[in-house]
């Protein structure tokens, strides 16, 4: 069983998204629990929380389908002790919305460096972050994703993935999402299968398919290693259909969400039909 769906947008309230979801034909789907490019937002009301699991419910979309995505602006391992709090304050309301809707896990980028401090203090930051959110929160899983290693950004490398996890304390409540476009980008050629084969061979190896919590489906208009964050319609870009394929026809990736961030909402019904059309089952 396949989890496919896009990031919708949750516009005049959270409620909106499942109902986004199923008209583009999703059976999962990602959003903003609050409005991205703010740092403060009002509460979810009582309406928002019971049409949100309504909406979920009716259009039989499982908890297990729906990964949110956190705000933009925060940087769990930012240098600057005052900013650092402020974004773990702004995470830990994320969380908080997450707890209401009954969502059970929230992904987000790690945090950057800024050149500011070493690399292994930026994800030790991070860990502490995260540890310090589970401390005060219950039931939703923190799922670390792959960037593309664009400026100071760490998390382009499985490597700094696995020291994140292995600092944080409730190892059940860690997880990973790994982005096409962002491994890419980061140097992971997945374009043919036997890069595919190897780059998930290592991404066993050093993190463990036990963390893998969901995967974002988009094909990238920048090169390999390009360290570049530039998202393309799958197909269209320099991936193409090859790890699609092979991610729809692999078990390792079932019952976890699976979502595009493609630039183009209109055309998401076409690529979750031919993505289903890939798969074995
Ligand atoms: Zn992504
Ligand atoms: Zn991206």
């Amino acid at each position: 069983m396949k989890y496919i769906g896009a990031h919708v947008s949750a516009a005049g309230g959270v409620e909106n998204a499942p109902v986004n979801a199923h008209g583009i034909g999703a059976n999962g789907f990602a959003f903003f629990t609050k409005n991205q490019r703010q740092w403060s937002a009002k509460p979810l009301t009582d309406e928002n929380i019971e049409n949100f699991k309504k909406n979920c419910d009716q259009y039989g979309i499982s908890m297990d389908a729906v990964i949110p995505h956190d705000s933009y602006l925060i940087n769990i391992g930012h240098p600057e002790k005052d900013k650092l709090q402020k974004s773990r304050n702004a995470f830990l309301d994320e969380f908080r919305r997450c707890e209401q809707l009954g969502v059970k896990m929230i992904n987000f980028h790690p945090g950057s460096h800024l050149n500011k401090i070493k690399e292994a203090e930026c994800l030790k930051r991070n860990a502490e972050s995260i540890n310090w959110i589970l401390n005060q929160t219950e039931g939703v899983t923190a799922v670390i994703e792959n960037t593309a290693g664009q400026g100071t950004n760490l998390g382009y490398r499985f490597e700094h993935i696995a020291e994140i996890i292995d600092l944080v304390d409730d190892k059940e409540r860690v997880g990973v999402c790994i982005d096409t476009a962002h491994a890419f980008a980061g140097g992971y050629d997945i374009s043919t299968k036997e890069g595919f084969r190897q780059t998930f061979d290592e991404f066993d190896s050093i993190i463990g398919f036990g963390y893998l919590k969901a995967m974002h489906l988009n094909d990238s208009r920048k090169e390999l290693g390009s360290r570049v964050d530039r998202h393309e319609t799958l197909g269209n870009g320099l991936i193409g259909w090859t790890p699609f394929e092979q991610i729809m026809k692999d078990s390792r990736f079932d019952k976890i969400p699976l979502i595009l961030e493609t630039p183009d909402p209109d055309g998401w019904p076409e690529e979750i039909n031919k993505l289903n059309s890939l798969s074995d089952k």
